[in-house]
């Protein structure tokens, strides 16, 4: 079976689009796939023809392989509505726009324990993406920095990573030109493990990056025992290496729901944090933050200043133009939940991924692996002695009967053999819903248990849809 490819997909079918007759109107009739038409046409066909064929997009409540948001409550969508034509970037003409971005930023720099939260730097992204990017080239300018202070050569950086890190990284690494350094997880240590860290590291790394909420099962990364690592280093070699902490889902969970883990700028070495507001930050599609620890962590020579919009303001970030809406539902989410609110949500999921984990382990063909401790993420593998006809991947085909979407894929190295179900749990995924899930499970594992041996195997190409 191949992968779903949009774009092969398309080139078998008729080249013009058809258009439900109800809509059509003269001079309407023909619409070419993949050229722009001479002549428009009313508002409501457009409409309709996109409308329809958005019919065959998944539902979005029965995914479970996304950490992403894509329900906010009425009050919000109508703020949306309101403010879908605000560009971050002009603010000198949306200054009001611009003072929540930069309460946000505050309210994040305390959140995260910053020592001065009210001078430090941050920016909002597109997403954790650009966040982690905008990290990384930090990281590497100060690198650059100290190395020519020094009078060092500047042309070998590296830096340090899990192999469980998000694919985000592996392109900051190849697009700026940093070599990755990965340290691999092991069954005993499937982390980042500080020891690892101490031998990966040397005077070309740029930076140590700790993940909270590793994309692959949902557990965080030692981040005080890595920056304890480092501390020793420095203390014996000098070397003084910084740490950024990518945290685009446990950002918004370990301040509500473990507050006492100590991973953010309480520690001194780490120096920035990412987080995707878009995740459990609550906000639809389109929001990350960046936050550095105090303003001197950050390189300066990365500002641009531009007059061009009006006013001198000074911008930073891989985007010019961009959504403000986001921002402002990001500060909408701040208002309306509150400490208290977050803490619910949060709370729900998590007990709605306990109560998965327990379940799941209960019906006989799996392991659990992670079972929703940190970030309310589950995964499990079959019990090797269950059985072979059939395995998570032909699972995960035979749940998406029922419309759920739940991945199954390969762990990074060197777990590469073990193969792992994931369920993510997101803001919506209720109780209700959860036991349902449980329901298509069973069935579906009563289903697979009595087909016949015949049924070809998936594998691991089947599905990508896990990141
Ligand atoms: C989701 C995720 C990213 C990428 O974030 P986007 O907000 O999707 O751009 C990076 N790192 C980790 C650990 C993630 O979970």
């Amino acid at each position: 079976m191949s992968h779903w490819n949009p774009r092969r997909t398309q080139m078998k079918l008729p080249p013009e689009l058809t258009i439900n007759p109800l809509f059509t109107r003269e001079g309407e009739q023909n619409v070419p796939r993949f050229h722009i038409r001479d002549q428009g046409m009313l508002p409501e066909t457009a409409y309709q023809i996109i409308h329809d064929e958005l019919a065959l997009d998944g539902n979005a409540r029965l995914n479970l392989a996304t950490f992403v948001g894509t329900w906010m409550e009425p009050a919000a969508d109508l703020l949306y509505a309101e403010t879908f034509d605000k560009n971050i970037i002009d603010k000198d003409e949306y200054p009001q726009t611009a003072a929540i971005e930069e309460r946000c930023i505050r309210i994040l720099a305390n959140l995260w324990h910053s020592p001065h939260p009210m001078s430090t730097v941050g920016v909002s992204t597109t997403g954790s993406s650009e966040g982690c990017m905008l990290g990384g080239i930090a990281l590497k300018r100060r690198w650059q920095h100290a190395r020519k202070k020094q009078g060092k050569p500047i042309d070998r950086p590296n830096i340090v990573f899990s192999s469980a890190v998000h694919v985000v990284w592996e392109k900051f690494a190849n697009y700026w030109d940093v070599e990755p350094r990965y340290v691999n997880i092991t069954k005993e240590r499937p982390y980042l493990d500080p020891k690892g860290v101490r031998d990966a590291v040397d005077e070309n790394t740029i930076g140590v990056i700790a993940i909270l909420g590793v994309t692959y099962t949902g557990i965080y990364e030692p981040v005080a025992e890595i920056a304890k690592a480092l501390d020793d280093l420095q203390a014996r070699t000098g070397l003084d290496i910084p740490m950024h902490v990518d945290a685009a889902s446990g950002g918004f969970i370990a301040p509500f729901l473990q507050p006492d883990l100590v991973w953010d700028f309480r520690l001194p070495r780490v120096k920035s944090i990412n987080v995707s507001g878009h995740k459990y930050g609550l906000v639809y599609p389109g929001i990350g933050w960046v936050i550095w620890r105090k303003a001197k962590d950050f390189p300066d020579d990365l500002v641009f200043r531009v007059s061009y919009l009006g006013g001198n303001m000074p911008t930073f970030g891989l985007n010019f133009s961009r959504p403000g809406a986001q921002v402002l539902l990001q500060y909408y989410n701040f208002l309306r939940l509150g400490r208290e609110g977050y803490y619910q949500v949060q709370r729900t999921c998590q007990s709605v991924a306990k109560l998965l984990s327990r379940e799941i382990s209960k019906m006989g063909p799996f392991k659990i692996l992670t079972s929703g401790t940190d970030t309310p993420v589950i995964t499990w593998q079959m019990k090797t002695d269950y059985t072979s006809k059939w395995n998570l991947y032909d699972l995960s085909r035979q749940l998406r009967t029922y419309g759920w979407q739940v991945p199954a894929y390969s762990m990074p190295p060197d777990l590469e053999d073990i193969t792992v179900m994931r369920v993510v749990v997101r803001n919506g995924f209720s109780i209700d819903l959860a036991h349902l899930f449980l329901l298509n499970l069973e069935q579906a594992v009563t289903f697979l248990d009595s087909s016949p041996t015949t049924t070809p195997h998936g594998s691991k190409t089947d599905n990508g849809f896990h990141h």
